[in-house]
């Protein structure tokens, strides 16, 4: 670790200051450390994909389901991804990362559909510098020939930032992923600082309610006029909508009555792995009529 602190030291051109700052400089070998191992992870397998059901609000007819990383680190702990994906959009891994989640998650939608178990959508999370691609459209089209899989069994979770970064390339780019057949929604739509007039230029699909509006909307009443007017936002523009964490029957409920499409919580089921989404679901499709 004196030889990671010593280089770190060189590399920023400076004499030693960083050894006489020791929280800082244990803060910096923590992140150094971090980044050497997430680089050996990918190799090392040991990346997981959790998969959470979204249900239809009218019929509990299954939507889809969202894709969510983890990291089984050396320690063999279950790292969620707000603790390492930001790090790995820093440091360049992020697309290395995503090829590989959407490569697996191609793999295991066709993997459960030979098994007979239909998974009608996949959303995967894409992250900013990912979009930012200059041929993030065309790279994934190809990816997916490649993979064999149809572009509408996929869809591409965005946020508004990613959205608002180079307008005119998102409308451009948007435009060429449904004419290869994505899907596209809106992620934490409603916290992020973008005007709503890109909703006008940009094709999308769904707008996902962010679950921190979902979380207060039985107690606050902003909360609620909030998600009422996403819905009534949504219908207007011809969008489906899709509320994130649920977690109570209160809760579900109320999104119903205010004509919320879809819905994805706890209430329904964590983020699962792939054998145990495959068992809830069959258990999900035997207590319904077909
Ligand atoms: P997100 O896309 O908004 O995902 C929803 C998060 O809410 C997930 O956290 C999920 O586990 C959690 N969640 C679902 N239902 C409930 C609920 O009822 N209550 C509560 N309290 N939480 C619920 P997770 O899996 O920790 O993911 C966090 C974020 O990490 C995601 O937020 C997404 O932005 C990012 N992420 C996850 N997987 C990937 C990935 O493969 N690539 C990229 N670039 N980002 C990812
Ligand atoms: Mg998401
Ligand atoms: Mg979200
Ligand atoms: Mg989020």
């Amino acid at each position: 670790n004196a030889d990671a602190a010593m280089y770190l030291a060189k590399e920023q051109g400076r004499n030693n200051f960083q050894f006489y700052a020791p929280e800082l400089n244990a803060s910096i070998l923590s992140r150094l450390k971090l980044e050497m191992e997430l680089r050996r992870a990918l190799d090392a397998g040991q990346f997981e994909l959790y998969y959470q059901p979204k249900l239809e609000m009218a019929d509990g007819r299954l939507n889809g389901a969202e894709v969510l990383i983890r990291w089984r680190n050396d320690a063999g702990q279950l790292v969620p991804p707000n603790r390492f994906i930001p790090v790995a959009e820093e440091c360049g891994l992020i697309g290395a990362i995503g090829d590989w989640v959407l490569a697996e998650t191609c793999r295991q939608h066709a993997a459960w559909r030979a098994a007979g178990l239909l998974v009608p959508v996949l959303a995967v999370n894409v992250s900013a510098r990912q979009f930012a691609q200059p041929e993030f459209a065309e790279n994934m089209g190809r990816m997916l020939a490649e993979l064999g899989t149809a572009p509408a069994a996929i869809e591409l979770e965005l946020t508004e930032s990613m959205l608002m970064a180079d307008v005119r390339r998102t409308a451009a780019t948007l435009e060429r992923l449904k004419e290869l057949g994505f899907s596209i929604a809106i992620d934490d739509f409603g916290t992020g600082f973008s005007s709503l007039n890109y909703l006008r230029h940009f094709r999308l699909d769904v707008l996902k309610i962010d679950q921190s509006f979902v979380r207060e909307l039985l107690q606050d009443r902003a909360a609620l006029a909030i998600v009422q007017s996403i819905i009534a936002l949504a219908r207007a523009l011809n969008l489906q909508t899709v509320a994130e964490g649920v977690e109570t029957e209160a809760q579900r409920a109320l999104l119903q009555e205010q004509g919320c499409g879809a819905m994805q919580g706890y209430l329904v089921a964590r983020p699962l792995p792939a054998s145990d989404f495959a068992a809830w679901l069959r258990a999900y499709n035997k207590g319904r009529p077909p």
